[in-house]
């Protein structure tokens, strides 16, 4: 069959769009620029006339997905603003709901004979409440909702901070997708799947000459990790829950081909962090990268923010690689690069 894939120029999609060309699907991926185009051409090349790009300019406005759904048998909706720079919320929240209800929109209108599943990538943001206090760990299910970072955007727009900006941003965005699909159950004859990773990190495969090209969550992987720049005490305390971007990839695929999985939010997180762990895995792969702060005791390290995964090992099947691997991967592609 033929996947959509919107925003797939992004760090996290092409990782995707590698994993459903490998399983065998061909691909139709949306890029906002042609400049994006010959990059991913050249990269996929191998799979021939399976992986075609074309052109979504703006995914905000009315009709955005109509050419681009025509004739695929699935979707996967990943474009999303994600960054901490926003100063009007609406900057962000805006295209995060607008682009997936638009896909979901072009979906029934004009390919609801073709296509038989909608995967939204969304987020742990859209299910964690940030604690006030980081010192009693809480794990998190699929029954859970970021209602706090919806409520203080709401209360405090502009002045709320960036990180709730965007953790409204993928609540909105799922929830409205929920609720289209629920207004929709009569006439849509497609499903819809939520996937939700805490932070992704990894090798990336997205166009990137320089680290500051690395999206969000490598760009903080690289000045943390790799340049070291951290104020004492954010490396024993910093941390949330990650996952591989190679395991976000998979989930995604198979979030297509298993059944069971639609009308299902899924977490997709391996486990809890904090920048130590990943700077004493790094510093083991390259004595030239910062340990750890060594005043920290790993065995008192409280992590505070866990989530239950058991739903996608169930579901999807998935096997989460470790801190190891992911930190080894990322070390061995900052060398490669001339980064370190
Ligand atoms: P990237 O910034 O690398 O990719 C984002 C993609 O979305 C790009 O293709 C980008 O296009 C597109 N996009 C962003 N803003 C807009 C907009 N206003 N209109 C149209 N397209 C837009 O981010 P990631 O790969 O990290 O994230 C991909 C998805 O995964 C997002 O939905 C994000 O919320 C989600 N996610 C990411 C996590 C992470 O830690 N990385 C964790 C959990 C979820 P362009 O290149 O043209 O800007």
């Amino acid at each position: 069959g033929k996947v959509l894939v919107s925003g797939c120029n992004g760090y996290l999609a092409v990782w995707v769009v590698k994993q459903l060309l490998e399983d065998g699907y061909a691909v139709r991926g949306t890029v906002r620029r042609d400049s994006a185009i010959p990059y991913l051409k050249n990269l996929f090349q191998s799979y021939g006339d399976r992986f075609e790009a074309v052109i979504v300019p703006d995914i905000t406005k009315e009709g955005a997905f109509d050419e681009a759904v025509k004739g695929v048998d699935a979707i996967e909706h990943t474009a999303s603003p994600f960054h901490l720079r926003a100063d009007d919320p609406q900057e962000i929240i805006g295209p995060a709901v607008a682009g997936t209800l638009g896909v979901l929109r072009s979906a029934l209108a004009l390919a609801n004979d073709t296509v038989r599943r909608v995967v939204i990538t969304s987020s742990c943001s859209a299910v964690l409440t940030e604690p006030s206090d980081r010192g009693v760990a809480r794990t998190f299910s699929e029954a859970d909702w970021n209602e706090f970072a919806v409520d203080d955007v709401a209360a405090h727009g502009r002045d709320a901070p960036a990180v709730q900006k965007y953790h409204a941003s993928k609540t909105l965005a799922e929830r409205a997708a929920w609720e289209f699909m629920q207004e929709h159950k009569g006439d849509a004859k497609f499903d819809v799947v939520a996937l939700n990773p805490p932070y992704v990190y990894g090798p990336w495969l997205n166009d990137v000459d320089k680290p500051e090209q690395l999206g969000t969550s490598m760009a903080m992987f690289y000045d943390v990790v790799v340049k070291g720049n951290r104020s004492p005490g954010v490396l024993a305390s910093e941390g949330q829950s990650w996952v591989d971007v190679r395991d976000v990839a998979v989930a995604h695929s198979r979030a297509l081909s298993r059944e069971e999985a639609g009308g299902e939010r899924i977490i997709i997180s391996s486990g809890p962090w904090v920048w130590d762990d990943f700077s004493n895995a790094a510093h083991k792969t390259d004595p030239r990268i910062p340990a750890g702060s060594s005043s920290v005791d790993p065995n008192k390290v409280l992590y505070y923010m866990l989530f239950d995964n058991s739903k996608s090992r169930r579901l999807l099947g998935l096997e989460y690689r470790d801190i190891e691997d992911c930190t080894r991967e990322c070390v061995a592609q900052v060398k490669a690069s001339g980064w370190l």
